[in-house]
């Protein structure tokens, strides 16, 4: 008889497809030599963080005390690193933050967690994600918040929003609305008209049954945007809670650095960000690393560097339309989400694998038929895997498919 929740058993035992890949290409590395195993699996950011940060963290170890480095901060994150972020949030969007509506948490994975048990109330309360969406969300919601997760189909002519799919998806019930724009795995930014849209509706069907539906914003990619702008919901929609890191936008993952913005204009606000409060209690995430906090605060005004994958982006996009390939360029992040002939992703991440190429499929996304390709990556490892996507491709037309 097995001691323990089940459930906690089952994830912890389930290895994400992205996890299974990665470790495989550990493995292969050791057999073929790492240069040879073309690993676009991850979405570990390829470029160092800043040089700032680095230097930053030198000045406060030699210039600060161990205690003032490493002691607590407020269980909310210390009053100078949320004004700060406040302060920056208005420069850049014209709000008027103040550090009381911000949460400090570790990553963006925190942030969302929080938001989703802080929202609810019921069992039967539903979360709606929108295809192609980042899997961890569905065990957040269900296992984390003990809610309901649904999915609406993915748009895949350009990865915005089948807003006709959308309303059938909401329900009474529906507590909120997950979007993630620039997104993994398509890399589409939503537009602004999207953003109007999806506020449009949200703002009808709050009001047709009688109390908020909320949007919660998972934006850790803002930043990572090729000409052209994240639209910043909370300007569209008043119910939107935000929920970043600094993981991508700062190359910080490993440091696990982020927040919940809860604006004033949200419903309740004060009660929602007391609610915030309560479930980083309950979950124990209190206190997102001092260190960083420090550095975080040091952010505003210094652009994320998004040259290389621009550049990797512009090599993989040539490279695979000229081998046939299909798909909607990315906006931003740094994943490309082609479809794939035959439709079946998990058949051609397996293909893939015979050439030491890992590439993940879609369906894990919620979106089957394509396979997510993470740029962020060696510019050297695109020059000579694209040999390797075109003779995939000829494989698929030589058996007709
Ligand atoms: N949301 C999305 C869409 C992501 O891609 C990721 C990480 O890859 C996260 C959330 C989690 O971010 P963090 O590492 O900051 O917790």
């Amino acid at each position: 008889m097995i001691m323990f929740s089940k459930d906690m058993v089952r994830l912890g035992n389930q290895r994400s497809v992205i996890r299974e890949l990665f470790e495989y290409g550990n493995q292969r590395a050791k057999v073929v030599g790492k240069e040879n195993v073309f690993d676009f699996s991850l979405g570990n950011p390829s470029v160092p963080a800043p040089d700032w940060v680095g230097e930053t963290l030198q000045e406060l170890v030699q210039t600060q005390s161990p205690i003032a480095l490493h002691s607590y901060t407020s269980a909310q994150g210390s009053l100078e690193a949320r004004q700060a972020i406040a302060d920056d949030l208005n420069q850049r969007f014209g709000t008027e933050y103040t550090a009381e509506h911000l949460y400090l948490t570790a990553g963006a994975a925190a942030a969302l967690s929080a938001c989703f048990k802080a929202l609810t109330q019921n069992p039967k309360d539903e979360f709606v994600a929108i295809a192609p969406y980042f899997p961890e969300y569905e065990c957040f919601v269900k296992e984390g918040a003990g809610a309901e997760f649904r999915v609406v189909a993915a748009e895949t002519t350009n990865f915005q929003i089948d807003f006709e799919a959308l309303q059938q998806c909401l329900t009474p019930w529906t507590k909120a609305v997950i979007v993630n724009s620039p997104n993994n795995p398509s890399g589409a930014v939503y537009t602004e008209e999207t953003a109007v849209k999806l506020s449009r509706l949200l703002k009808q069907k709050s009001e047709e049954y009688g109390h908020p539906i909320f949007l919660i914003s998972d934006e850790p990619y803002r930043e990572i945007v090729y000409d052209v702008q994240t639209p910043f919901l909370p300007n569209f929609y008043q119910d939107t809670l935000v929920c970043y890191s600094w993981s991508k936008s700062l190359s910080l993952p490993g440091e696990r650095i982020g927040y919940v913005l809860v604006p004033p204009s949200l419903t309740q606000a004060k009660e929602a960000y007391a609610a915030i409060c309560g479930a980083g209690r309950t979950l124990g995430y209190v206190n997102a690393p001092s260190l960083f906090q420090k550095i975080v605060a040091q952010a505003g005004g210094k652009p994320a560097q998004v040259e290389v994958y621009r550049k990797n982006r512009d090599l993989l996009c040539e490279g695979l339309k000229k081998a046939g390939y299909q798909f909607s360029v990315p906006g931003g992040a740094f994943y490309l989400f082609p479809s794939i002939p035959g439709g079946d992703g998990e058949e051609f991440s397996r293909r893939a694998m015979k050439y030491d190429l890992l590439v993940v499929p879609g369906e894990g996304f919620g979106c089957p038929g394509h396979i997510r390709i993470s740029y962020c990556v060696a510019e050297d490892t695109i020059r000579r895997a694209l040999p390797i996507f075109e003779q995939l491709m000829q494989e698929y037309r030589n058996e007709g498919i």
